[in-house]
C-alpha cells in the first residue's frame, strides 16, 4: 500500500464522511504548488475552492501572521485589536459603499450575519411581517441551517428539512419570476453575482440592474455574497465591480484570509445601526491572526495588480478553452470570468477527468457529472496554463 493510501484509510477511520475526498494526502504547499507526502508535485487549479487567491503559503502573508502571532492571537471581543480595525477600515475603504464591518470565520457564518442583520433591519423599519429573503435557483450560500436555507439546490436541502422559515427562490437571470416573488413581507433578495457551486453562471447585467432598481424602489436589501467571487477572482476586486452596482450587504471569506479563517459582512451605517450589543456575535470572529492575514492579503492583491493578471489569464485560458471547444463536439459550453471557469462536457466525464488528472500532477474540480471548475490561484503562471490546456487536449481527444 502506498504511504498515501494509507494515511487516505487511516483518514477514513477517524474523519466524518462529509466529502468525496480523493486518496491524497498533502504535506507541503507554495504559490500554485503541492506535494503529497510521497513527493509528487501538482499544479493547483482549484487553491483550496478559490480560498488562495494569493496563492498557497504566501511568504508575505505568512510573515505578517508570524509577527501577529507571536504579539496576540485573540484578545476576545470584548475589546478591540488593532489588525481587526485596520481591516474593517481597508474594507470599507476598498467596497466604497461600506461603512461597517462584522467579522465571523467562514462564508457560512458571515451569510447568517448577513440574513438577521437583514430581518432586523426591515423589523425596525416596517414590522417583524417583513423577513422573508429571496434568492436563486442554483445557489450555493453555505450548509448552515440559515445558509442552507438560502441554497436553493433541493439535493442539498431534502434530508434536513424543516428548513428555516421565509426563503423563496428565483430563476436566476430570469425578471419575470422575481417580479411573481416580491411582496411587502420581502426584506432582501441575495445572489451571487457569478454562481460558483452551481456551475460558474454569470448573472446578465440587465437582470442584476433590474434587481438593483427594484430593490433600491422598494427598500429592499441587496445582497451580495462574494465568498467566492471576491478579491480578485473575476478581474475586479469585488466582482460586483463588473455590473457598476453596489449591494446593500457584502458578504466575503475565502480569499480574504489568504488560508485562515475570515468571514466579513460588510453594509452602511443606516443598516449596520440596526445591531446593537448582544444581538450576534462569534467568538473567534475578528481574530487578531486572521485579520493580520487579511491585511497582508489586501497588501499583495494591490502591490501586486493581482486581479488584472486574473484578468489577463483568464481571457487568455478562456480563448484556450474556446478553441478546444470548437475542436472536440464532447464540450458543450466554456464559461466564466476572470479566473473563474468551467468547461461543460455533453457526457458525464468530469469524475474520470478530476481522477486522471490527479495522477497527472494536476488538481482539478467538477461541480458536477458534467461540469469541471476551474479556480486557480490567481498567481498562476501561464505556463502551468499551458500545461493543463496541452493535458487537457490529449485527454478529450482521446475520449
Ligand atoms: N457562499 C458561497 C458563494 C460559497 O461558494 C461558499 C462556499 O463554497 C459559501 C458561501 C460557504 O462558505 P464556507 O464554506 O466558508 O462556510
Amino acid at each position: 500500500m502506498t504511504e498515501n493510501n494509507a494515511a487516505f484509510n487511516r483518514g477514513n477511520k477517524y474523519l466524518m464522511n462529509t466529502y468525496s475526498r480523493l486518496s491524497v494526502v498533502f504535506k507541503k504547499a507554495s504559490k500554485q504548488y503541492l506535494w503529497d507526502i510521497e513527493g509528487k508535485k501538482y499544479i493547483d487549479f482549484i487553491a483550496g475552492y478559490g480560498c488562495l487567491n494569493v496563492g498557497h503559503s504566501n511568504k508575505y502573508i505568512v510573515k505578517a501572521l508570524q509577527k501577529q502571532i507571536s504579539q496576540i492571537i485573540q484578545p476576545s471581543n470584548v475589546y478591540y485589536n488593532l489588525p481587526q480595525i485596520e481591516l474593517a477600515r481597508r474594507l470599507c475603504e476598498l467596497t466604497g459603499f461600506g461603512q461597517k464591518v462584522f467579522f465571523a470565520n467562514s462564508g457560512s457564518e458571515s451569510i447568517e450575519a448577513a440574513i438577521k442583520l437583514a430581518r432586523k433591519y426591515s423589523a425596525d423599519k416596517y414590522g417583524k411581517q417583513r423577513f422573508e429573503v429571496i434568492t436563486f435557483e442554483r445557489s450555493f450560500h453555505g450548509r448552515t441551517m440559515g445558509a442552507l436555507s438560502a441554497t436553493a439546490q433541493p439535493k442539498k436541502q431534502n434530508m434536513f428539512e424543516p428548513l428555516l422559515e421565509g426563503f423563496s427562490y428565483g430563476e436566476f437571470n430570469n425578471i419575470d419570476s422575481i417580479k411573481d416573488l416580491i411582496s411587502e413581507k420581502t426584506c432582501a433578495v441575495m445572489l451571487e453575482p457569478i454562481q460558483g457551486e452551481g456551475g460558474i453562471y454569470p448573472v446578465d447585467k440587465e437582470f442584476m440592474k433590474y434587481l438593483s432598481q427594484v430593490c433600491s424602489k422598494r427598500d429592499i436589501l441587496l445582497i451580495f455574497d462574494e465568498v467566492q467571487t471576491g478579491f480578485g477572482r473575476t478581474g475586479k476586486m469585488f466582482a460586483y465591480e463588473n455590473y457598476d452596482i453596489s449591494p446593500d450587504i457584502l458578504v466575503l471569506a475565502k480569499s480574504l484570509g489568504g488560508g485562515m479563517p475570515i468571514g466579513a459582512v460588510i453594509s452602511s451605517d443606516s443598516i449596520s445601526e440596526s445591531f446593537a450589543p448582544g444581538m450576534h456575535g462569534s467568538t473567534f470572529g475578528g481574530n487578531a491572526a486572521s485579520c493580520a492575514a487579511g491585511n497582508a492579503v489586501i497588501d499583495y492583491l494591490i502591490d501586486n495588480d493581482i486581479a488584472e493578471r486574473a484578468k489577463e489569464l483568464g481571457t487568455y485560458l478562456i480563448s484556450k478553452l474556446q478553441k478546444l471547444s470548437d475542436r472536440y463536439s464532447v464540450i458543450k459550453e466554456i464559461r466564466g470570468i476572470g479566473l473563474m471557469i468551467a468547461i461543460e462536457f455533453l457526457e458525464p466525464i468530469a469524475a474520470r477527468l478530476v481522477e486522471d488528472a490527479l495522477k497527472d500532477g494536476l488538481i482539478i474540480n467538477r461541480v458536477s457529472e458534467h461540469t469541471l471548475r476551474l479556480l486557480p490561484p490567481l498567481i498562476i503562471k501561464k505556463s502551468d496554463i499551458d500545461k493543463l490546456l496541452k493535458w487537457l487536449n490529449i485527454k478529450i481527444r482521446d475520449i
